[in-house]
C-alpha cells in the first residue's frame, strides 16, 4: 500500500491491526515524510530498536509520490509534469504569492466536463487520481522542488467533486498537524458549478475550507455554450444549491469569471452579473481567457476589463482582476493538458 493514502489515525489503526503497533511510530512515519521528506520511512531512531518490524513494514508500505518528469518556468512560476504508475501524467502549478506559495494541484487525469475555454476538457476523463497521487503533488512540490507550500487550490486537471471522496480525504491528509500541517482555510475547492458536490461538500461542513465555482457567464445560453454542465446545473439551481451552503459569517465564496472578447465581457453581462451575485456573499476574481487550442476567441484588452471590473465593483462587488500567470509555459487557467 502507499503510505501517502493515510491519515494519522488510518495510519494508526493499519499498524495496530497489523502489527500490534499504534500512534507513537504512525507519527514518527509521519513526521519523516510530510516534515523531513525522508523516503526511508523506517530508517530512523523511532525504529532503531525494531528492527524486525522495520523490515515488515517496508515490505507493505510504498511511499510513491509519481515521478516529476519534467518542469517549466516562467518567472518565479513552475508548472510541474508527474508521471503515474500507469503512465498517464498529470500537471500541477506552483504559484508564488509574496512568499506565500499556492500548488494548483490536479484531482483527475483529465476531466469529462467539457468547458470549452479549457484544454484538459478536450482529453475527456482518463480516470479519478488517488489519494496518494493529489497528496504526491504536493510532496513533490515541497521536497523535489523545494518549495513551502501555504495554499492548495483544487484548480488543475479535472474536476474535484467528480472525485469527490479522494479529494475529501486528501484534504485531510493536507490538513493533518504532523504532516503538511495546511489549515483549512488555505485549501480551496473548486468547481464548474455541480449541485450534488456541493451539497455534499455542505453536508460535511468542513469549517473554513473554501469553496470557488467557476461561474464565467451571466445568462444560462452562455454558460452551457462555454460549460455543458450547465444543462443539468442552470445559474438558478447553482445560485439555490449556493445560498444554502454553510458558511459562516465571514465566508465567501469565490466566483471565477473568464473574461472572453465579445461573449461574455459587455456592459450588460457586468449588470446581470451583478444581480445574480447580489444575495451571495462572493469574492469575484475575473480572468482574461488564455489562448487554448480550437477556442477560436481572444481575451478582452486591459481597458474593457476595467471598466467590466468597475461596473461590478459599483454594485458593491468585490473583485480582483487576476492578470495571466503563466501563460508562456501553458500554466494559465484552462491551459493544462500536455500540449506544451
Ligand atoms: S475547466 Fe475544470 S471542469 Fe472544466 S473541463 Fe477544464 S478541468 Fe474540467
Amino acid at each position: 500500500m502507499n503510505i501517502l493514502e493515510f491519515t494519522l489515525n488510518e495510519l494508526a489503526g493499519f499498524l495496530k491491526k497489523e502489527f500490534g503497533k499504534g500512534l507513537f511510530h504512525a507519527s514518527a512515519l509521519y513526521r519523516e515524510i510530510y516534515k523531513t521528506g525522508n523516503r526511508d520511512i523506517v530508517n530512523t531512531s523511532e525504529f532503531a530498536a525494531s528492527q524486525a518490524f522495520a523490515k515488515a513494514l517496508e515490505k507493505r508500505l510504498i511511499l510513491a509520490p509519481g515521478q516529476v518528469i519534467e518542469s517549466f518556468k516562467e518567472n518565479n512560476l513552475i508548472k510541474f509534469i508527474t508521471a503515474l504508475s500507469d503512465g498517464l501524467k498529470i500537471e500541477s502549478v506552483l504559484i508564488p504569492m509574496t512568499g506565500r506559495n499556492t500548488l494548483c494541484v490536479s484531482s483527475q487525469a483529465g476531466c469529462r466536463m467539457g468547458c470549452r475555454f479549457c484544454e484538459t476538457g478536450k482529453e475527456g476523463l482518463k480516470r479519478n487520481l488517488a489519494v496518494s497521487e493529489i497528496i504526491g503533488q504536493v510532496f513533490n512540490a515541497r521536497f523535489v522542488l523545494k518549495e513551502k507550500i501555504k495554499n492548495i487550490v483544487f484548480m488543475g486537471m479535472g474536476e474535484p467533486f467528480d472525485n469527490f471522496d479522494n479529494v475529501i480525504a486528501s484534504i485531510k491528509i493536507m490538513n493533518e498537524q504532523k504532516g503538511f500541517d495546511i489549515a483549512l482555510r488555505h485549501i480551496t475547492v473548486s468547481t464548474a458549478g455541480v449541485i450534488s458536490g456541493i451539497e455534499k461538500l455542505g453536508r460535511l461542513n468542513m469549517k473554513g475550507l473554501r469553496l470557488a465555482v467557476s461561474v464565467n457567464a451571466s445568462d444560462d445560453n452562455i454558460r452551457s455554450f462555454l460549460m455543458p454542465v450547465n444543462h443539468a446545473c442552470s445559474l438558478q439551481t447553482l445560485k439555490t444549491a449556493l445560498k444554502a451552503f454553510p458558511l459562516t459569517r465571514r465566508e465567501c465564496f469565490l466566483f471565477e469569471y473568464i473574461l472572453i472578447k465579445g461573449l461574455n465581457d459587455s456592459k450588460s453581462d457586468a449588470i446581470k452579473l451583478a444581480e445574480y451575485i447580489h444575495s451571495l456573499p462572493v469574492r469575484l476574481n475575473l480572468i482574461p481567457l488564455n489562448p487554448v487550442i480550437g477556442f477560436n476567441y481572444e481575451s478582452p484588452c486591459d481597458d474593457d476589463m476595467q471598466r467590466f471590473s468597475e461596473i461590478l465593483s459599483s454594485q458593491g462587488i468585490f473583485v480582483i482582476k487576476r492578470w495571466s500567470k503563466g501563460r508562456s509555459v501553458a500554466a494559465g487557467c484552462g491551459q493544462l493538458g500536455l500540449r506544451c
